[in-house]
């Protein structure tokens, strides 16, 4: 019997178990240890959907680093380029830094493209990326992905800090949508 979930309208069954992700979590931890061995890098992890990613990710960080976390809000401006994107909770001096930022997921790049560009803005010496699962497919984007726990095709998921419309991101599992 496949372990299942409802939320909401929809049906939802394990995908990506516990322990496949703590393996993927503890692969990234153990390049960004080694990678970062004599640096002191600030993580940003984008909220809300990294914030299980980031906790694990963060206990088996073993060099010297620091924490924090933004908000990416999107509106529509009233130029003509649309889009405007703020970071929100962003009070650290990051000139100068050496940024990793946490994703849970990255799709198509478009709001890690934004979060990179408001980075160098700030001035930050280096921005790297580590995401928990990554849309190879999806993404449209040419910056690299540093570290990648796990790569997952298009299917919509949620669990692991992954929402659907607010439900599921307290799962321990990742999960798909049941057909
Ligand atoms: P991107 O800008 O890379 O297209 O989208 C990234 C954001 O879209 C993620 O941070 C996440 O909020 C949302 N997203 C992309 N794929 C999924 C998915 O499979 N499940 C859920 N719940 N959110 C997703
Ligand atoms: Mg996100």
């Amino acid at each position: 019997m496949m372990n299942t979930v409802k939320l909401h309208d929809k049906e939802f069954g394990v995908f990506i178990s516990r322990d496949e992700i703590a393996k993927a979590v503890e692969k990234v931890a153990a390049q960004i240890n080694h990678d970062y061995a004599n640096k002191t890098p600030l993580f940003v992890a984008v909220l809300n959907g990294s914030f299980m990613f980031a906790s694990d990710l963060m206990k088996q960080i073993h060099i010297d680093s620091e924490i924090t976390f933004v908000k990416l809000a999107s509106y529509s401006g009233t130029s003509t380029t649309g889009k405007v994107s703020e970071l929100i909770g962003f009070n650290e001096s990051i000139e100068g830094r050496e940024v990793i930022i946490l994703e849970d997921i990255v799709d198509t790049g478009i709001t890690l493209e934004i979060l990179v560009k408001l980075l160098q803005e700030k001035k930050a010496n280096s921005v790297a990326i580590a995401t928990c699962l990554f849309k190879p497919k999806a993404y449209t984007k040419s910056h690299a992905l540093e570290y990648v726990g796990i790569e997952v095709g298009n299917e919509f998921l949620v669990g692991y800090g992954l929402d659907y419309n607010g439900r599921g991101r307290n799962l321990a599992d990742i999960y798909k949508i049941i057909e």
